[in-house]
């Protein structure tokens, strides 16, 4: 039987690289859904759709493969055979992500999408609706949280270690814009799960949330190291 361990939250939170330290430490493979609705937006983008232009960029995903692979001990994101990690992380993609992944169709389809890379995997998956949509019935739900100028302060650094160009006041807008669109969304809204455990990391180093995270899945499972397949 395999293990899946949700992890939700808003942008910034900290998901991403906790999540990634989580999966190393215990084995499970690590799933990035944002990924996969950058991935459908850098691709609308590239053909020139506009928001409006939903019909266009829900038949795109007939057209679209996303792949998630590790070179060089790096994580990397594939769209349609090409390496797209840093390309999905741009201004373009973050001002339009939000607004293309409450596209119904794009939303069903990339749910159906990450169950099916899931499949048979002991994972931790990282969103906004793993707990309450995509994985209802997942061992153990996280919903990580932080005040949206922490959120930005470290966006704007791991931004500079990428080595992408950034203002903070355009992230926390960004920030807040995005909240208010995944909140108020008709579909799968970004909420916590009523059995998910809320953590405020505003306070907390990524080693302090790494390691209460590790402590609840341990709690649950006894030993979760010991039944990752990876
Ligand atoms: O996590 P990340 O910031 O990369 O996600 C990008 C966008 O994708 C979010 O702002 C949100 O609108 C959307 N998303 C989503 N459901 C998920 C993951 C991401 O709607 N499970």
């Amino acid at each position: 039987m395999s293990i899946v361990v949700a992890i939700d939250g808003p942008a910034g939170s900290g998901k991403g690289t906790v999540t990634k330290l989580v999966g190393e430490k215990l084995g499970l493979v690590n799933i990035d859904t944002g990924a996969t609705y950058r991935c459908v937006t850098l691709a609308a983008i590239n053909k020139g759709y506009k928001l409006e232009e939903e019909n266009k960029i829900v038949n795109l995903l007939n057209e679209i493969d996303i792949e998630f692979k590790k070179k060089e001990n790096e994580e990397k994101v594939l769209l349609n055979g090409k390496d797209v990690t840093k390309e999905i992380r741009s201004k373009e993609v973050n001002e339009m992500v939000s607004q293309v992944s409450h596209i119904p169709k794009v939303r069903e389809n990339m749910a159906n999408f990450q169950r099916k890379i899931a499949e048979g995997k002991n994972v931790i998956m990282e969103g906004r609706d793993i707990g309450t949509n995509v994985f209802p019935n997942a061992d153990v739900k996280i919903y990580l949280d932080a005040t949206p100028e922490e959120r930005a302060k470290r966006r704007m650094k791991q931004n500079e270690e990428k080595g992408i160009e950034s203002n903070y006041e355009e992230i926390l807008e960004n920030i807040k814009f995005r909240d208010h669109n995944d909140k108020t969304s008709s579909v799968a809204p970004l909420k916590q799960a009523e059995d998910a455990i809320y953590i405020d990391s505003s306070n907390l180093s990524i080693e302090e949330v790494t390691e209460k995270i590790i402590e609840i899945i341990n709690y649950h499972f006894g030993d979760a190291s010991k039944n990752g397949k990876n």
